[in-house]
Formats: C-alpha cells, structure tokens, sequence
C-alpha cells in the first residue's frame, strides 16, 4: 500500500471532542481507519465555528448561480479557547503515543518509514486564535502550530476569507489587511506554513508577492474544471508551479463538479481529473492530495480514509506512474513542509 499524507482534514474539531482512536461509525477518519487506508501523515486543522454554526457550513447548492454569505466574524477570545481545547486534545492522543505531532520533518520521515506512529501537523483553519499583535504566535509555534490559514471563509483581522460562490471567480474581495501582511511575514520567520485555500484572489496575489515559501494551497481545486470561487484559476497554478508549491486536491464534490453539485453520488475519477490537469500544467512536482475528510461532502465510491487505495487506483487509471504516484500521495509534501519549516 503507497503511503499517503494528506493536506487537510477537519477530524479534531468535527463534532464536540471526537475520540480519534477509536473507530467510529460516522464521519470520514480516525486512527484505525487511517491506518487501513494506509495515511501516515496529514495536516489536522482546527476549525472554529462562527457564533451560532455548529461546524463548517454545508453548501447547500442549486444548479446555477450560488453564493452563500462571509459567515460573521468570530471574536479572537471565542477562537482561541476554543483552538487551545482542540489543540490539547491532539497534544493528549501523542502523549497517549497514538500519533505524533510533527515539529521537524524528521518526525514526517519517521512516520513514513513506520518507525512512529502516523504524523500530525497542526494546522489553525483561520488564524482568529492568534491576537492581531501577533504575541501568541510564538506559544502557538511552541505547543506544535506548523501550518496556519490567515483566514477562512469569513473575515478577521488578517484579511477577507473567499466567500462561497458559483459560478464566480476567486477575485471577489480586498486581500490582506496589514496585520495579515505581517502575519504572513511572521510564518516565515517561525517556520508555520501559509495555507492558501480559504485566500480569496487578491489575498492570494498578496502573499504570492511576499515571497514567504513555496505557494500552498492545502484544499483546492481547479476553476477551469469547476468555476467555484474557491478553486484556483489557471494563473493562480501557474504562480504556485513557479514557487515549488503544491495543490492538495480536494475531495469535496462541490469543488469537483462542474455544477458544484454536494452529491456524494460523484465519481472518484474526478478527483483524478483535478489531479491530472494541475500536473499538465504545472508538472507532477505540484500535485498532492488535500481530502478535506471531516469537513465536507465526498464521493461515496471513496467512502472515508479507508478509500485512499481506490483513490490511488484512479489515479493509476488517468496514467500516474509509481513514482508519480509516491510524490503525489507523500513526497510532494515532504519537500513543501521540509521548505518551510527549516
Ligand atoms: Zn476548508
């Protein structure tokens, strides 16, 4: 079985405080169902609601033009209780030695040899948990933090989330405010990756011109192939291929459909049709996975992380190779990770 490492998912903050080593019988991933699937690594985000949502919000989709409002604003306070919770609990399960939180990419390589348990990153889905002068970043990079999205699909003090719209290109908004320019600057210095995926268009050209690490978009997928507003136009692929970046391509259907339909009924060859136009384009170097598991609707042919062996064959069949297959399903984001963070 390919070792996998995945780029997103929402498990540790999906419903309440989900026990992630035992399986469960909803929902998308845990440890068993990891470990059957064959992923030894992913990057775990923290996702904080917004007052008066529950979770992420479904998009609920009609065939035509769509939008779904920013959801409101979410105080740092709330975020950050909130983050600090879930964070513990990711630190609880390694110190259970059920996973590892990685701080160094020896920890990623560790967990792809099998000499450790599968590898956590911590990632922050909107960075509302960190105080806009930035003070907690520090703590945060000290209790594990290695990845951060400025922002989400609502607006805080780092910038203007993309809101969800179809058919609607990505430039629907301002970008970075200045304390997101400095946030950003601070990720490079610290070593936590910048994640692009919630970075409506401007924000994205914003931090593209900061030059802080190679381009990331941990969750995406293509305009061309479906018009969302969160996907990535053509230019946009062109600017992550030329930073050494990656798209980790996402699984959720809305992303994936040319009608943005949230259908579970949606072929797994379309994930493999995302995968093969951004290597078309921008070479196989930038192509990894990014399931979105615990946050979405995905194909029911692929089910939950037990599916990633028919993921793979997909893939397979739109003609990856072995080795394009190992730099897609681990190494492309070994090398991503290993580049920021030294
Ligand atoms: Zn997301």
């Amino acid at each position: 079985m390919i070792p996998v490492f995945d780029g997103h998912n929402d498990a540790i903050t999906r419903q309440g405080e989900p026990d992630l080593s035992r399986r469960r019988r909803d929902g998308h991933l845990d440890l068993p169902r990891m470990r059957e699937g064959g992923m030894r690594g992913g990057i775990f985000a923290i996702f904080s609601p917004s007052p008066g949502a529950a979770s992420e919000p479904v998009i609920f989709t009609e065939r035509g033009v769509h939008a779904v409002p920013l959801a409101p604003p979410l105080s740092h306070e709330a975020a950050a209780a909130h983050a600090e919770a879930a964070a513990e609990r990711l630190l609880d399960m390694e110190r259970e030695g059920e996973l590892v939180v990685a701080r160094t990419i020896a920890d990623v390589d560790a967990a792809y040899d099998g000499s450790s348990p599968p590898v956590a990153v911590l990632h922050l889905e909107g960075a509302e948990a960190i105080d806009p002068g930035l003070d907690s970043l520090g703590e945060w990079h000290a209790r594990g933090l290695r990845s951060l999205g400025p922002v989400w699909s609502r607006a805080n003090a780092f910038a203007h989330g993309v809101q969800f719209a179809f058919p609607s290109s990505p430039d629907i908004g301002p970008g970075l405010t200045e304390r997101g320019a400095a946030l950003v600057a601070a990720c490079a210095e610290l070593g936590i990756l910048v994640d692009l995926s919630h970075m409506n268009e401007a924000g994205f050209w914003d931090v593209a011109h900061a030059e802080p690490g190679p381009l990331i978009a941990s969750h995406s997928g293509v305009h061309s192939l479906c018009a969302a507003s969160r996907n990535l136009t053509d230019a946009q692929l062109d600017a992550i291929g030329s930073s050494g970046g990656l798209v980790g391509i996402v699984f959720a259907t809305a992303f994936l459909r040319r009608d943005f339909a949230d259908d579970a009924e949606t072929p797994i060859a379309l994930i493999a049709e995302h995968a093969r136009y951004v290597a078309e384009r921008i070479g196989i170097a930038h192509v990894a996975l990014g399931s979105d598991f615990d946050g979405a609707t995905i194909p029911a042919e692929l089910g939950d992380a037990t599916g990633m062996p028919k993921l793979v064959q997909a893939l397979r069949e739109v003609g990856f190779g072995d080795e394009e297959l190992a730099a897609i399903c681990w190494h492309n984001w070994r090398r991503v990770l290993a580049d920021w963070w030294r």
